[in-house]
């Protein structure tokens, strides 16, 4: 039997944190979809291919193989072969993917592939468009938000704890710029779906929003 809870929401709300977690704790297999947009991104990147070229990425990507194993728990991404994973999580990489993912043909190839590993296992999967195309009819559908300076300041820390010298201002406007593109783009746009649940994260610990999804599990009986 399928089973499959979809997490949506904008770039920094803590989707992943939250998803891996709530997988450990329901014993499902954590899909990241974000991470496979990244790798068809640093594939173009790495092609000379730019942003604003649609039909050298339409072409491109058919050239990308992108597949998914699980390594001691941990999704690791493969790109023609190689383990990409040390290469997916910088700012270049995360910008190209926001741009590259408008293309229909970039979002037909991963869409299948996310489908293909619903089909295949109970998961938790993160993205964009789980609740609204990837996985309409998942059992359970969250939209996690939290304010645009709270998503910022994350980051910040994030990028600061890592030893990296940020100014807060330029990403929150490069947090705007890409929850505009990701919302206002033709193919599935960031939205909520008509029957996901909000849970704005602005003001919750990780230990609440992980415990107020388990709780929506569990009223709707999938849980104990
Ligand atoms: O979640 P993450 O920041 O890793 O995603 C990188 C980019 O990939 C997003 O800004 C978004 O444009 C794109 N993406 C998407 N659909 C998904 C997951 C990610 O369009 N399901």
């Amino acid at each position: 039997m399928s089973f499959s809870i979809a997490i949506d929401g904008p770039a920094g709300a803590g989707k992943s944190t939250i998803a891996k977690q709530v997988a450990k704790k329901m014993n499902l297999i954590y899909v990241d979809t974000g991470a496979m947009y990244r790798a068809m991104a640093l594939y173009l990147i790495r092609e000379k291919v730019n942003a604003n070229e649609a039909d050298k990425i339409s072409e491109k990507c058919k050239s990308a193989d992108i597949t998914i194993r699980y390594e001691n728990g941990e999704q690791v991404v493969y790109l023609n072969g190689e383990n990409v994973n040390p290469y997916l999580r910088t700012e270049e990489v995360g910008k190209m993917a926001s741009a590259s993912s408008v293309n229909g043909d970039v979002r037909a190839k991963l869409v299948q592939l996310q489908q293909k590993l619903a089909s295949e296992a109970k998961v938790i999967m993160d993205g964009r468009d789980i609740g609204t195309c990837v996985l309409p009819n998942a059992n359970v559908k969250i939209y996690l938000t939290a304010s645009v300076e709270v998503r910022a300041k994350r980051r910040y820390d994030e990028l600061t704890a890592k030893g990296e010298t940020w100014d807060l201002e330029e990403i929150k406007k490069e947090i705007a710029e890409r929850d505009h593109r990701d919302m206002t783009r033709e193919i599935s746009p960031l939205r909520q779906a008509e029957d996901a649940i909000l849970l704005d994260t602005s003001y919750m610990g990780i230990e609440e929003v992980i415990n107020a999804i388990m709780k929506i599990c569990e009223e709707k009986g999938l849980w104990k």
